[in-house]
């Protein structure tokens, strides 16, 4: 087969072009595949990978102790609001460890202060898998934690 060079113009090659998530991309009035139709396939399985990597995460945060509100697991995978799950607080016990080993320094600010004027913070955010645990704990003035939590 003899191949030879022919030239299409660009207003021919985008003439019928059509962009379908789902039939694929094609131009030059259906000649030209630029995605083809076959790969609507990759389209559905991010869509059940998706699926399954939510039903685990929903199984993951009924199992969490730090969630206290297991019907607020649903608004908060939709919403990604962490009220909605009521995290767990740091009990007093872990508050008074925290501040004992900080020996009263607000780790922000680096200035002393009673534990009454302080308010217990999570080093790792739960969002980021720190629990609510007394490792994970640290005390900070209340305006650090104010400006921290961005509230
Ligand atoms: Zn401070």
């Amino acid at each position: 087969m003899k191949i030879e060079l022919n030239k299409i113009p660009i207003r021919e090659v985008i003439a019928g072009y059509k962009n379908s998530a789902e039939e694929g991309v094609t131009a030059y009035n259906g000649k030209l595949n630029i995605r083809p139709k076959y790969q609507r396939e990759f389209v559905y399985k991010e869509k059940q990978q998706n699926a399954i990597k939510l039903e685990a995460e929903i199984k993951e945060l009924m199992m969490d102790e730090d969630v206290t509100k297991k019907f607020g697991i649903y608004p908060f995978v939709l919403t990604r609001q962490e009220k909605f799950l009521n995290i767990r607080a740091f009990t007093d016990k872990m508050k008074r460890e925290a501040y004992e080993r900080q020996k009263g320094i607000c780790k922000k600010c680096k200035k002393y202060f009673e534990i009454e004027e302080m308010e217990a913070d999570h080093i790792k955010p739960w969002h980021e898998g720190g629990k609510t645990v007394s490792g994970n704990c640290q005390m900070l003035c209340k305006d650090c934690n104010r400006r921290k939590s961005g509230k």
